[in-house]
């Protein structure tokens, strides 16, 4: 059995329906989605989803969430004077428009108390988490993460990373290529996605997404890439391997959250290094089939 805890951001999603005027809410984050993902792959996992959350009844209905959905909540910490960050999805000509409430979220709160992070972190096996788990965290929430994630690592957890650049969370996207960088080097496993990658530190191509992690001294790096294919390092071979080929791609919200619970569960249940890839990219084709972010594959 493996331990899995996946530290991030849930928040609340408020999802118009049709033209009514009324809004559904769920709970949603990346982190969070990949938690969900593993454990529906992987029932025989322990996974923990570790966050903080405020102490009113939307806070509780998260937690129930998480619960419901098989996901563990020992390690989520409640902070009385805070609530969940929100976002709102609002449709201008089809197109999906997010706009976000979070100054108030708890989740930046995370970092703050050490000895939950050291619990939570002693707990697992592997410890996932993701650039916006580290772009959220207030003051010196970063470092502090950053630490118990490299102390973990000397205590013999894996960590794994997707880098998942979100330049509105950070103060400069200069800010942010350098967080990130810092936290792919405390990292066994990076998993990027070489769109986002291109756009931020001018990567020319995929490959030289996965030479850059590398070369930070991630020992199994996978740059995801849409339809495109996809290149990895682990354990100094090289490859790459094609994504399932999908024709009616319906909503990729979730795709790479979902291909890296996809990933995770193959390997770290003793797949190959090609195998796990197929077995994520698999997942992610199924996911886009799907509209929302948790779909029930
Ligand atoms: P992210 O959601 O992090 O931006 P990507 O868009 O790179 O991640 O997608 C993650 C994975 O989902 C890809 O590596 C691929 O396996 C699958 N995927 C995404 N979009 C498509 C697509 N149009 N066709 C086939 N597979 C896709």
């Amino acid at each position: 059995m493996t331990r899995f805890v996946s530290v991030g951001e849930c928040m609340v999603e408020m999802a118009p329906q049709g033209k009514s005027g009324q809004y559904a809410m769920s709970f949603a984050g990346d982190t969070l989605n990949t938690a969900w993902y593993a454990q529906r792959l992987a029932p025989d996992w322990a996974v923990q989803y570790a966050t903080a959350v405020g102490s009113g009844p939307v806070s509780d209905q998260m937690v129930d969430f998480l619960s419901d959905a098989g996901v563990g909540t020992d390690f989520v910490r409640r902070i009385d004077d805070r609530t969940l960050g929100l976002y709102l999805i609002a449709l201008n000509n089809g197109e999906r428009h997010f706009s976000y409430w979070r100054s108030q979220s708890a989740a930046r709160l995370l970092a703050q108390d050490g000895p939950f992070l050291l619990r939570a972190f002693a707990a697992a096996d592997v410890i996932y988490f993701s650039g916006i788990t580290l772009a959220v965290q207030e003051g010196s929430g970063r470092d502090k993460l950053l630490d118990a994630l490299a102390r973990a690592r000397t205590r013999g957890k894996t960590i794994v990373f997707d880098s998942n650049l979100r330049p509105g969370l950070w103060d400069s996207a200069d800010q942010m290529c350098a967080w990130v960088t810092k936290a792919a080097t405390v990292s066994h496993i990076v998993l990027p996605s070489h769109d986002d990658e291109a756009r931020h530190f001018g990567d020319k191509d995929a490959l030289a997404t996965r030479d850059r992690y590398v070369a930070l001294g991630a020992a199994t790096v996978v740059v995801k890439n849409g339809p495109g294919l996809i290149h990895y390092q682990h354990q100094g071979a090289r490859g790459v391997t094609e994504p399932a080929v999908v024709s009616d791609v319906v909503d990729t919200t979730a795709a790479g959250d979902s291909f890296n619970a996809g990933f995770l569960t193959a390997h770290f249940g003793g797949a190959g290094i090609e195998e796990a890839i197929h077995a994520a990219s698999n997942v992610a084709r199924r996911v886009i089939q799907g509209r929302g972010a948790l779909v029930a594959i």
